[in-house]
């Protein structure tokens, strides 16, 4: 990217990382394009509303659509149109709330359990054998749709690169993201 700048983890304030080249694991060659700030596939077809919260308006749509893994009382989870990793997850409240510290303890406490869910998920339908979690906080923290508190869970394989390349066909992404989805989905623990 030229310019790291309106990116999410771009700089040295962000934690996750927006290059390979920035983990501790072997580099590959493929450049991932870290622009969750484009999350326009839930407010996409719109019309008026385009500027509404995307986190707001995801669980109004079906799952699919909106790409939701889980849905729960307080929070609920779905996957990163523009994921770092296939399996990219965010947790959010439901609530518009921007900061960690603004949740309450129920959201905080969903959002836990649910991260630790989707761990579990994810190791089980991709074998993810780690994890980046995280969230950033406020604009000057890295945080591309800053408004509304978005957890990340990134899994990580050995060797990242075996994994598809991210690419920028949004045809071929969304196809592939679905199909993350539905696995993840249906390997969610019911209550
Ligand atoms: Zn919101």
């Amino acid at each position: 990217m030229p310019s790291g700048a309106a990116a999410e983890g771009a700089g040295s304030g962000g934690f996750i990382p927006e290059t390979s080249s920035d983990f501790a694991a072997a580099p590959d060659p493929f450049q991932r394009l870290w622009t969750p700030h484009r999350a326009v596939y839930v407010t996409k077809g719109q019309g008026a509303h385009d500027d509404d919260c995307p986190f707001c308006s995801a669980p109004s749509k079906s799952d699919e659509e909106a790409l939701i893994v889980a849905r729960g009382s307080h929070a609920y989870a779905l996957l990163n149109l523009f994921p770092y990793n296939p399996g990219h997850l965010l947790v959010c409240p439901y609530r518009h709330v921007s900061d960690y510290d603004e949740a309450t303890l129920d959201e905080t406490a969903e959002i836990a359990s649910m991260t630790q869910t989707a761990m579990r998920v994810l190791r089980q339908v991709s074998s993810a054998q780690g994890f980046n979690i995280g969230m950033n906080q406020g604009a000057v923290g890295g945080a591309g749709i800053a408004a509304h508190l978005h957890q990340h869970l990134v899994p990580r394989y050995a060797g990242d690169s075996n994994f598809f390349p991210i690419i920028a066909e949004t045809k071929a992404m969304s196809q592939l993201l679905g199909d993350v989805r539905t696995a993840i989905a249906e390997a969610w623990p019911r209550d």
